[in-house]
């Protein structure tokens, strides 16, 4: 049967386009569980895909789209029956395995999560990979001790949506919030979401000069990386606790070992493609509960496939604000 899809080439002198074409289920790869698409979304790392790729896309035509959530069309796998609904991030699909901005995905079962009950599929795609991660850096700031009497929490890159939905959840859970935004006008939008203070980019976008700054921050969730990183790694409370998801900012680390020696601090690495099952299920489980559902809603950015190329070149440059979710149908 026929389907659409978002179709990304490549012309013969390396350039990328990305065209919503008609397609065959045949040209689809082969695994055990065929799942109609209902939403995708756009994450940063689609921008990439959407373009030329950017080191994580090795064969086209390809069809990206890191994350989906739709219903089992077909089931070749005892674990999942058609009907059943289903979220799916990670595990590189989008990138080496044809991914979400189709009708149709055909993928492996251990990739699948059961959508937990309380949340749609075009919630699950609001919340997407930025989302999940984000709730598995709570967890691990709570795993290594954090408690909202501790004192406020940072977001970086706040108004992505990363930070939006970490920003959310924090709230919720009973922190205090300081929402770090390169985008004044996004203040009242952060506020709602539940941030009690917003830092401007400026403050802390400036190289270490001193490795121990004031004790301001009891935990962070970090967004950004390069240089903020590394400020932010100097104003960390006694140890507390910083939980590393991205690198909006930058890859490198130009920081000292200071905080870590003399305040004890720690470094959290996030990474929520390689993820096992188990992981996933708490963690959409604890989305599901702790992220409140209007505030959700209040990031969403509605778009169709056609507007994904548009959206992927706007992410690249930090000028999308929220989630994204594409109705692929
Ligand atoms: P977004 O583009 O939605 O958010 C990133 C935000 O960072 C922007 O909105 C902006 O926020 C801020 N920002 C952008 N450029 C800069 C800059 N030069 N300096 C400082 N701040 C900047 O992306 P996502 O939220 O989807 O992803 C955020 C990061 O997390 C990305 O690097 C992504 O690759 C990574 N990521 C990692 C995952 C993992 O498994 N570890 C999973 C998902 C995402 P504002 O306007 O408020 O300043």
């Amino acid at each position: 049967m026929g389907f659409k899809a978002l179709v990304v080439r490549k012309d013969d002198a390396g350039k990328a386009s990305a065209t919503v074409e008609e397609m065959d289920e045949t040209a689809l790869p082969e695994a055990a569980v065929t799942v109609d698409v209902a939403y995708s979304t756009v994450n940063y790392k689609d921008g990439l895909c959407l373009g030329s790729g950017g080191g994580l896309v090795k064969s086209w035509p390809h069809v990206p789209g890191i994350d989906f959530a739709g219903t089992v069309a077909d089931s070749a796998d005892a674990a999942f029956a058609p009907g059943d609904p289903v979220v799916l991030t990670g595990w590189r699909v989008g990138e080496v395995w044809w991914g979400g901005y189709a009708q149709k995905a055909r993928v492996k079962p251990d990739w699948l999560v059961n959508l937990p009950d309380g949340l749609t599929a075009r919630q699950a795609m609001a919340v997407g990979t930025a989302g999940f991660t984000a709730m598995l850096a709570v967890m691990a700031l709570e795993d290594h001790g954090l408690t909202p009497d501790q004192g406020p929490v940072l977001v970086t890159g706040a108004a992505g949506g990363v930070g939006s939905v970490a920003t959310a959840i924090l709230a919720n859970l009973g922190y205090e919030v300081a929402a770090v935004t390169g985008r004044p006008e996004s203040a009242d939008y952060l506020k709602d979401l539940g941030a009690s203070r917003i830092v401007p980019r400026e403050e802390l976008a400036e190289t270490v000069k001193r490795p121990l700054e004031t004790e301001t921050w009891a935990g962070c969730v970090d967004a950004v990386g390069g240089d903020m990183l590394a400020r932010v790694l100097g104003q960390m409370k006694y140890g507390a606790s910083v939980a590393a998801v991205g690198l909006a900012g930058g890859t490198a680390l130009p920081a000292t070992v200071i905080p870590f020696l003399l305040r004890g601090v720690n470094l959290l690495g996030i990474d929520s493609v390689m993820r096992p099952k188990a992981d996933r299920e708490r963690a959409w489980a604890r989305i599901a509960r702790d992220l409140p559902l209007d505030k959700l809603e209040a990031m969403i950015v509605p778009a169709s496939l056609s507007e994904v190329p548009e959206l992927g070149r706007a992410i690249l440059k930090g000028q999308v604000r929220g989630r994204v979710v594409v109705d692929v149908n």
